[in-house]
């Protein structure tokens, strides 16, 4: 059993965009990226974030972060419920918590070199003891640069090499908690790896949390306690890693596994998942899966999902 203390709690989140209209730009609907997603993350655990494009992770982790304006919800961060702090108060506990982006090309300010690119939260936060230089260096030496690379730029490197220096500028605030947004998806396998296991390495030494955001159930098996899986703006299965892909009960879950070869689990056959994922903005009545869900049923599509607990399982599902 986890005993650790949580150290983000998001409860019945939900972050619409209006859609506008007309040229008075009338809100004529909503598109409901996330649709009450709750899910706790203990002290010094990995939960992985797992779905399809367009399901609405990444709207879950710019709420969190600040960066989308959830509509209603909890994001209680370190006992805090950041959706109630004014920016001043935000600002603390927002050193604490830090995100690294997929893109590292679009994160990295190509007009800074290295040196400013990592020791840029530092000087806004008064946290530089020492020159900046001695924190860059420290900072490089942690994610496996070496220290020539400060005063150079970011095209300058390859893409794993881009994701170190992302690391570097999201530990420099020596944070609590790591948002990682699809950190691996645009790095070669081998390159992947390597960055996953710096992940691991920084989260041994220091403690950390991460939410770890991914489409890929391969790479999320590797770095996850547990593993929540979303579709369409909700969590419709969310448990312990292994057991989740060792035995997924959900049918969207269970149509991921087969999809993704997974070392050391046999691939039984190939994507059974049919057609798009449908629009945020008119999600489907009842099991927001039953337009591809290959058990539908009557019930399925008109009323929610039925919530089983079991243990430390969740699934939303009529079939259980
Ligand atoms: Fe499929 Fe029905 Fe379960 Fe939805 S509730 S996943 S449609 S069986």
């Amino acid at each position: 059993m986890e005993v650790s203390k949580p150290i983000l709690e998001v409860r019945e989140l939900k972050t619409y965009f209006p859609i506008r209209r007309g040229v008075m730009a009338k809100t004529v609907g909503y598109v409901k990226a996330v649709d009450g997603v709750s899910f706790t993350i203990p002290e010094g655990k990995i939960l992985g974030l797992v779905g399809e494009s367009g399901c609405g992770k990444t709207t879950v982790a710019r709420s969190i972060i600040g960066l989308a304006k959830p509509r209603s919800g909890e994001i209680r961060f370190l006992g805090e419920n950041l959706l109630e702090l004014n920016p001043r108060n935000f600002k603390p506990l927002r050193r604490k918590l830090q995100m690294i982006f997929q893109d590292p090309v679009s994160s990295l300010n190509p007009r800074m070199n290295v040196l400013d690119i990592v020791t840029e939260g530092l000087v806004e936060y008064g946290m530089v003891w020492e020159s900046p230089l001695v924190h860059a260096v420290q900072l490089l030496k942690e994610v496996g640069l070496e220290k020539d690379a400060v005063y150079r730029y970011p095209h300058e490197f390859s893409g794993g090499q881009r994701q170190r220096i992302s690391i570097a500028r999201a530990i420099s605030l020596k944070p609590d908690f790591i948002i990682c947004d699809e950190p691996v998806s645009a790095l070669d396998v081998s390159v992947q790896a390597q960055i996953i296991n710096l992940l691991m390495d920084l989260r041994d030494r220091y403690g950390l949390s991460y939410l770890f955001i991914s489409h890929d159930l391969s790479v999320v098996n590797h770095i996850a306690d547990r593993i929540a899986v979303m579709y369409l703006g909700v969590i419709v299965e969310h448990g312990p890693g292994r057991e989740v892909i060792l035995n997924p009960m959900h049918p969207y879950t269970q149509a991921l596994v087969r999809a993704i070869p997974i070392p050391g689990i046999e691939k039984k056959e190939k994507n059974s998942l049919k057609g798009e994922i449908p629009s945020p903005s008119n999600p489907p009545s009842g099991c927001r899966f039953h337009t591809r869900c290959p058990e539908v049923m009557t019930v399925c599509r008109t009323e929610n999902p039925r919530h089983l607990i079991s243990g430390e399982r969740h699934v939303w599902c009529h079939l259980y």
